[in-house]
């Protein structure tokens, strides 16, 4: 109830400040609230996290209250009621990585591991500095497999500004307290540690490594205990994406205390170009009404929230381009990991050329979906 207050107390004043009225501000609220519904379908979700003394509502989102959640206000307000050209980025992800000794089924990177590493540590941080400078509140390490540089994760961590938070996707390889705890207290927020299934030698052979399933468990019980925002992602293969299945993953999500499940359906990209891999249209409606289930019912209060970003992309539309983008392992800029397309090199591209051309050539079909949400 507080966390509710705090948010609308803030979104308005937020508003009033940037819009100038009060009538402005409560209409900017009204389309906030109605594009809100729209993504998560008229539920009001019930749930917020509670880690190491902050609140959070998203994977890869900023403590609430904070500067950072006023400043993702901001933007909201400003994308529902223009008062200023520039538009900041919620999400950075950044592949720091070629190199990873996994062999997973789904690897979206999988055309790029094994090559020589493009990026040196001041050159990502390079990247990171341009990008803050932007204004860019989450910047989420990737890969390949980010521990594998764990010195130079240090390196980022300390020697980046603080105007951003930072997060880190890990299949869980070499993370342990004592690793948790170095990059605690460099400044990582939060860990989402990959886990696509409840059976352990399934999720070992879809990673392509023994001993992965108990890897990634002992990774999020490390980031747990040293107080880092921890979550699990999870990539459901058509055969694993029944109700059944994903009750069964959310019982050990639960046990682990994990703040976040992040459901990333399986797509035709990298290492599933050619594959037929997508879900069906009954399994992407039952993972949608399994998401606004556990978010909103009092019976599953004491589960992880559940974040779908293809549930919320069937609602409102594709953000990626927009409210974020993805650098791949060479450093080439694309609007998310699954779409190709290259928009030149982030050592090469300023971040407001890059973003005003992916803004450019966003789907139409897309925008009027978000048009249509708000209204
Ligand atoms: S998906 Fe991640 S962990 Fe798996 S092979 Fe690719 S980079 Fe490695």
């Amino acid at each position: 109830m507080y966390i509710r207050y705090w948010l609308i107390k803030s979104l308005y004043s937020v508003a009033y400040k940037k819009l100038g009225s009060h009538m402005k501000a409560i209409a900017a609220l009204m389309r906030l609230r109605a594009l809100y519904r729209a993504a998560y379908s008229h539920k009001m979700y019930k749930k917020v996290a509670y880690v190491d003394g902050k609140y959070y509502l998203q994977v890869y989102g900023p403590a609430v209250p904070s500067r950072l959640m006023e400043q993702v206000q901001a933007d909201e307000i400003n994308r529902a009621f223009p008062f200023d050209e520039h538009r900041s980025l919620r999400v950075v992800l950044l592949a720091i990585t070629t190199k990873c000794p996994l062999n997973c089924e789904h690897c979206f990177e999988w055309h790029n591991l094994g090559r020589a590493e493009e990026m040196t540590k001041d050159d990502l941080l390079k990247i990171i500095a341009d990008y803050q400078d932007y204004g860019t509140s989450q910047i989420v390490f990737g890969g390949g497999e980010p521990m594998i540089r764990f010195k130079d994760l240090i390196y980022l961590l300390q020697n980046s500004g603080t105007d951003s938070d930072f997060w880190m996707y890990t299949s869980g390889l070499l993370l342990d307290r004592d690793r948790a705890r170095k990059l605690k207290s460099a400044g990582l927020r939060g860990v989402m540690v990959s886990l696509d299934n409840h059976i352990p030698a399934a999720h070992d052979a879809f990673r392509g490594k023994p001993g992965m399933y108990e890897q990634a468990i002992k990774a999020a019980q490390s980031a747990i205990s040293e107080g880092l925002v921890t979550g699990l992602a999870l990539c459901p293969k058509r055969e694993y994406a029944t109700r059944e299945n994903i009750g069964a993953y959310m019982e050990v999500a639960r046990s682990l205390g994990v703040a976040f499940v992040q459901i990333l359906e399986p797509r035709n990209a990298g290492r599933y170009m050619d594959k037929d891999v997508q879900l069906n249209m009954e399994q992407t409606g039952m993972l949608d009404s399994l998401m606004d289930e556990y978010n909103s019912r009092s019976k599953y209060r004491s589960y992880p929230i559940i974040r779908s970003p293809n549930s919320v992309k069937r609602r409102i539309g594709c953000v990626a381009g927009d409210r974020g983008l993805y650098i791949n392992s060479l450093g080439e800029i694309q609007k998310c990991p699954f779409c190709a397309k290259s928009y030149g090199n982030a050592l090469e591209r300023d971040p407001a050329s890059v973003l005003n051309e992916m803004r450019s050539q966003a789907c139409p079909a897309v925008r009027s979906e978000m048009l249509e949400a708000i209204q």
